[in-house]
């Protein structure tokens, strides 16, 4: 199958342009901030942000931020980290940045992170590396690294690392690629990722590669799945090991997730098309190089090089390979 990238375009700009309250296609409406994101960023991916709604978009993100200054996941919604990440994510996409009330914001993150270096995700405070990374990710792009103290966040995630060279959620947690994806980005922002045992951790990531389809898989046993296409080789592309996996054979099984027809990308051949793995599926395709005409993601913070560079972060991935 060939990549049908119009029909993505349209796709994705079919569903920015439903009615207000016919979101469901951002999942479901608690999760309509991180839909928003995952939608964003991968039309701007296909170089074709401009035609969405971008004033509707950053209205919409600025009335999900709440008096405690995080952001839900839907306007009125509780705040919580991964909506206010997500929402600095978009308003970077814009070049909207300006408009957001930085102070309000970072205030609502700092009381977040424990004496332990864990970071909790809302202040219900359940604690998971998922939080380290957002939050590190978070100041890098509010260039506010310095209100946080790095070493003791990054030293918790540390020590999250397994036998298997992988991460889990919190110490002892069984490893999981899309846990391992945020610990390897947080460790990489941190700049501690040569502290870690990269061998093992990338010998244990090839692994989540199928020889039945080619796809990726988040966990020994179980099925592939798109999305790992982005937490599996992302983690690689920070370690610089992007070529210990089968890139054609993963590049094919992307492929074949394709919606012909509607576009967008499901989860596995013959599913369902959805905005996230659509997202996760063109953002695979992004770190493969697979394809022409897709702006390049930057695998440690999941927006595209270009957003990064105009919000002033070269990250170490883009400086190795000279993008
Ligand atoms: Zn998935």
């Amino acid at each position: 199958m060939t990549f049908v990238r119009e029909k993505h375009v349209d796709y994705i700009y079919g569903l920015d342009k439903r009615e207000k309250d016919s979101f469901e296609y951002y999942v479901t409406e608690h999760l309509r901030m991180s839909g928003v994101y995952w939608g964003t960023t991968a039309m701007d991916l296909l170089k074709q942000s401009h035609r969405m709604d971008r004033d509707r978009i950053i209205k919409f993100v600025l009335g999900c931020q709440n008096s405690d200054g995080g952001f839900g996941g839907n306007i009125g919604h509780d705040s919580h980290i991964l909506y206010t990440l997500s929402a600095v994510q978009v308003l970077a996409t814009f070049d909207a940045l300006n408009k957001l009330d930085y102070e309000k914001t970072i205030n609502y993150v700092l009381p977040l992170v424990k004496d332990d270096g864990s970071v909790m995700g809302d202040k219900w405070g359940e604690v998971d590396t998922r939080f380290s990374y957002i939050i590190l990710n978070m100041l890098a792009l509010l260039k506010s690294l310095d209100r946080i103290d790095v070493h003791k966040i990054s030293t918790f995630v540390l020590n999250c690392q397994n036998f298997d060279g992988g991460f889990g959620a919190i110490p002892g947690a069984e490893s999981h690629a899309g846990q391992i994806f945020c610990c390897v980005g947080a460790l990489a922002i941190a700049n501690r990722l040569d502290e870690i045992d990269k061998d093992t951790l990338s010998w244990w990531l090839c692994e989540r590669q199928l020889a039945k389809d080619g796809g990726l898989n988040g966990r020994p046993e179980k099925l592939s799945d798109v999305c790992y296409s982005w937490w599996v080789l992302s983690s690689l592309a920070c370690m610089d090991r992007l070529h210990w996996i089968d890139k054609d054979r993963l590049h094919s099984f992307i492929l074949a997730c394709q919606d012909p027809e509607k576009g967008g990308i499901g989860d596995k051949p013959e599913n369902m098309s959805d905005v996230f793995h659509t997202f996760f599926g063109i953002g695979g395709l992004s770190l493969l190089r697979a394809e022409p005409d897709l702006k390049m993601i930057d695998p440690i913070y999941a927006l595209p090089v270009d957003v990064l560079r105009r919000v002033g972060i070269e990250s170490p991935y883009t400086k190795r390979f000279k993008i």
